[in-house]
């Protein structure tokens, strides 16, 4: 990967930081250690490490426990945290569970779930358990399947944002306009910027549609729409 410039790296930061204020952070647990003698590696990587969690997957999950922060907590069967390989290099970004995902506690078991697996699988030639890490705004299912309400993604965020901490990949791919919006702060309208670049906290970000949206518009147009972002996810995973 590139080394950023001075400018890039202190956008990036503001960026995020403005980001984490948005979603509810008045504070950045930082050792002293970091503040007194910064660490001349300047490379993305290490921005990220530090200004993301240092906690490990399972130390997330076991912070999220058997979460009640949310009203979503109280019609679910089960949290949905998240599936696949925690090195992934490449993670998919949902919205939230449906009622498959929500009876097996995993995300994108459904008929969404089906597409996005021949997406990765069939369009891209990756293998879904080894190779990505597939997770959600929102861990638990949205009554009726609604859109998530910004008090339950503010309530998971913080979540998101250690899990994405701690698997670090190269790729964040996020499947439509809430996962997108959230990622970016800001109200992301997807059919203009699916198949752009964006950053999250220093790792490249991708927008698409949501398998869903494919399913139900389901046109040649679209198909390769995301036939094309993927292809560019594939190009920025090889550099
Ligand atoms: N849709 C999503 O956004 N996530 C899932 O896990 C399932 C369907």
């Amino acid at each position: 990967m590139e080394t950023p410039t001075r400018e890039e790296l202190i956008r990036e930061l503001k960026n995020h930081l403005t980001y984490l204020k948005d979603v509810g952070y008045t504070e950045i647990p930082c050792t002293e250690e970091l503040l007194t003698n910064p660490s001349q590696d300047t490379s993305r990587r290490s921005l990220s490490t530090n200004i993301m969690s240092k906690k490990s997957l399972a130390a997330v999950k076991k912070e999220l426990g058997d979460c009640t922060r949310c009203k979503l907590s109280k019609g679910r069967k089960n949290i949905v945290f998240g599936s696949g390989n925690p090195n992934a290099d490449l993670v998919f970004v949902g919205e939230g569970p449906g009622a498959d995902e929500d009876e097996q506690g995993l995300p994108f078991v459904g008929r969404s779930g089906k597409k996005l697996t021949e997406i990765i699988e069939k369009g891209m030639g990756l293998n879904r358990e080894k190779d990505t890490y597939i997770c959600n705004i929102v861990k638990c299912r949205p009554p009726g399947n609604r859109d998530p309400e910004p008090d339950e993604v503010s309530a998971c965020n913080p979540f998101l944002i250690e899990q994405l901490g701690a698997i670090k990949p190269k790729v964040i791919v996020a499947l439509g306009k809430p996962a997108s919006s959230t990622l970016l702060g800001r109200t992301v309208p997807i059919v203009k910027e699916r198949g752009t670049w964006h950053e999250y906290a220093g790792i490249k970000l991708m927008l698409t549609f949501h398998p869903s949206y494919l399913i139900r518009f389901y046109t040649l147009e679209n198909r390769k729409a995301v036939h094309e972002d993927m292809k560019k996810v594939l190009k920025e995973l090889a550099r």
